[in-house]
């Protein structure tokens, strides 16, 4: 998403951020230190949402009650303890927390809502769908789609589908993020056991079976994945550090659903070592590494997943998570919306509960905005995704390290000496570029914006137009996030062995469908790779069809993802602990000190020496000597 395509501030407030014990100390006085900084609250695209109910049609009656017995004694080390320092229970209600009441008037009319429903859900190729390469070479595909429709009749868990029917749905598009990156390699296969993990009895070793994941015999193995990536997740490590004496998450009842892999393990267990209790699910039936949900399960976490989930199991995952007796989330920390979007659905006055909401992707980003314009959004949401330190992380740091990945791991091509052209030079142009450049290859750009044009001259590239180099370049990149920029001509123009593929968000850059006619052959020459061979012999390398080639044929780097996961629980944190009012029913943008906070946590890794502004040049600059320390239009 881009700034320019949203209108400008409605609000701004001050905003405290929960940092944890060091910050406190520093104050000197136990309590939560504040950072003032000035918080956006973006408006949101145009949309209809016609079965949200605007929030003042919403009573104040919640029909989720929470038992009266709210049990204070549970084991030691378990997550579901987590959250106060007297062990609540997993039926333990928060601290009444200032704001919480407010909520109370907004809960959702349950007569009025539409009932929950069966999902229509649409081919993921018509959607620029994504898919994953497993580390054994299987194949799967993580689609995408633009919006949710709901059936009209209600979803019926019980009537489960036949294998084949199970087989047919688990095609069917996920509405998950793939807007969001996740390593989402596994090296579990799960077709090694054709049994639904909806039809086994699980526990684990510790005889608790509130979860439901593939096979809990993975855990060691989802242990030691987990532990690789902590290495590379800093941040989050150092917050479990300064979080030692307090649980800024006391009381916290997290209901996530994101990517499950051994990254987000290191989030849910931070979360909880901070002090919150999580029940989680996948946001796309694809991604989650197996292992991992088992290492999860048998450390006590309710995650409901298994990688190749079908449509139906997706949805019963999600409600296994929130229809649950006697635990009622009072925090969502969503990727993609799907989460957020089943709870309005089925549950609507959870929301008197719920504190807010957490959203990471693009899309759910898009959906949550569209729910504040209708006036239907009755909880306050923090916009992770455009957080700049994501944006820059995700899209330029990112793709220069996984450009490279995506090629060699599909052709085994040699970059150096090799002529390239990368249709686009915003971030993620200029991370293929930078990487594409130090292997040694000659790089071409085309661009359609000046500024940008200059920069990719100044940077030392040859700005050309596509026509002038496609015949002769060996790899075509694009990155614009537009259409047809690399249609049918072009390709009937491009030597033998060109390898062409796509980094841009969906796979409209390149026009694939016009390489679908009938004196066109397709050869299949490894996964994700597939040969187009015209009359007279000349092929082309296509790499996965044109979607996203490092999504759908490398990993993405673990220290890229503990950025977003840093974020997203000092988000959770924030909006957790704000008074009552600091923030309304609407999508804020992290405020520029959070961003700024979540870079330095990361800094020590590179034993980096930030300099501190002296008192008088912090006056000369007119800045607070502890940030920000930039304007809000600052571009980085
Ligand atoms: P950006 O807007 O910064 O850059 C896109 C550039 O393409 C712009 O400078 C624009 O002027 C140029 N452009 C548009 N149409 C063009 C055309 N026909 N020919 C040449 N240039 C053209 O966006 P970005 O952050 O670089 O992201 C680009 C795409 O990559 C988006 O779709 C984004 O969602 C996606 N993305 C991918 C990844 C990944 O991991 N692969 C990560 C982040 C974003």
């Amino acid at each position: 998403m881009h700034f320019d395509t949203v209108a400008p501030p409605l609000t701004s407030a001050r905003l405290d951020i929960c940092v944890g014990g060091e910050e406190k100390k520093k104050k000197g006085l136990g309590q939560t230190a504040t950072m003032s900084v000035q918080v956006v609250a973006a408006k949101m695209a145009e949309v209809e949402l016609k079965d949200v109910p605007t929030v003042k049609d919403l009573p104040a009656v919640s029909p989720v009650e929470t038992p009266a017995s709210e049990g204070k004694s549970l084991a030691r080390g378990d997550p579901q303890k987590a959250g106060s320092s007297d062990a609540a229970s997993p039926t333990a209600e928060p601290s009444a927390k200032a704001g919480e009441g407010s909520l109370a008037s907004l809960a959702p009319n349950h007569a009025k809502m539409p009932q929950a429903s069966a999902m229509k859900r649409t081919d993921p190729q018509q959607n620029g769908g994504e898919a994953f390469v497993n580390r054994d070479g299987t194949v799967a595909e993580a689609p995408r789609m633009k919006k949710i429709q709901f059936a009209d009749q209600k979803q019926e868990f019980n009537k489960r589908p036949s294998k084949i029917g199970r087989r047919s749905l688990s095609r069917s598009i996920s509405q998950s993020s793939t807007d969001s990156y996740s390593s989402a390699a596994s090296y579990t296969d799960s077709s090694d056991d054709e049994t639904s993990p909806r039809d086994k009895q699980q526990k684990n070793s510790k005889g608790n079976g509130d979860f439901c994941i593939k096979n809990i015999k993975q855990a060691d193995f989802g242990r030691r994945e987990i532990e690789i990536a902590e290495q590379e997740m800093p941040a989050l490590m150092a917050l479990r550090k300064r979080a030692q004496g307090e649980k800024p998450l006391a009381g916290a009842k997290v209901v996530g659903c994101t990517h499950i892999t051994a990254q987000t393990a290191v989030l849910m267990e931070t979360l909880s070592a901070l002090g919150a209790q999580c029940r989680w699910a996948a946001c796309n039936i694809y991604s989650t590494q197996n292992e991992v949900a088992a290492a999860l399960a048998e450390g006590g976490f309710s995650v409901f997943a298994w990688k190749g989930e079908s449509e139906d199991d997706f949805w019963w995952c999600i409600d296994r998570c929130v229809n649950v007796e006697g635990w009622q989330p009072n925090m969502i920390l969503d990727d993609g919306g799907d989460l957020t979007h089943w709870i309005y659905k089925k549950y609507p006055n959870m929301f008197k509960k719920i504190k807010g909401i957490v959203e990471e992707s693009v899309t759910g980003v898009h959906r949550l905005y569209q729910l504040s314009k209708a006036g239907k959004l009755c909880v306050p949401a923090m916009n992770v995704n455009d957080s700049v330190t994501k944006q820059k992380f995700d899209n330029l740091y990112c793709c220069r390290e996984s450009i490279l990945d995506g090629l060699k791991r599909t052709t085994d091509v040699m970059f150096g000496g090799k002529q390239v052209v990368v249709c686009g030079y915003g971030e993620v142009g200029k991370g293929c570029c930078a990487a594409l450049k130090a292997m040694g290859s000659i790089v071409y750009v085309t661009e359609i914006d000046p500024i940008c044009a200059l920069q990719a001259c100044m940077d030392g590239f040859r700005l050309v137009k596509l026509n002038e180099v496609i015949r002769q370049v060996d790899i075509v990149i694009t990155c614009t996030g537009n259409k047809n920029v690399v249609v049918r001509e072009y390709l009937d123009r491009m030597k033998n062995g060109c390898i062409v593929c796509n980094m841009g968000h969906s796979n409209t850059e390149i026009d694939v469908a016009s390489l679908r006619t009938p004196e066109l052959t397709w050869e299949r020459v490894r996964s994700q790779v597939d040969h187009v061979i015209w009359p007279d012999g000349k092929r082309i390398v296509l790499l996965a069809e044109g979607r996203l080639l490092n999504l759908s044929c490398s990993t993405v780097p673990t220290f890229v993802l503990s950025i977003t996961a840093t974020t997203q629980a000092l988000a959770l944190i924030e909006l957790y602990n704000a008074p009552e009012g600091r923030y309304k029913q609407d999508v804020y943008l992290l405020p520029k000190k959070m961003d700024e906070y979540v870079a330095s946590l990361h800094l020590p890794t590179f034993d980096a020496h930030l300099t501190e502004l002296s008192d008088e040049q912090a006056k000369y600059l007119g800045l607070n000597k502890n940030g920000p320390f930039k304007p809000n239009y600052y571009r980085y």
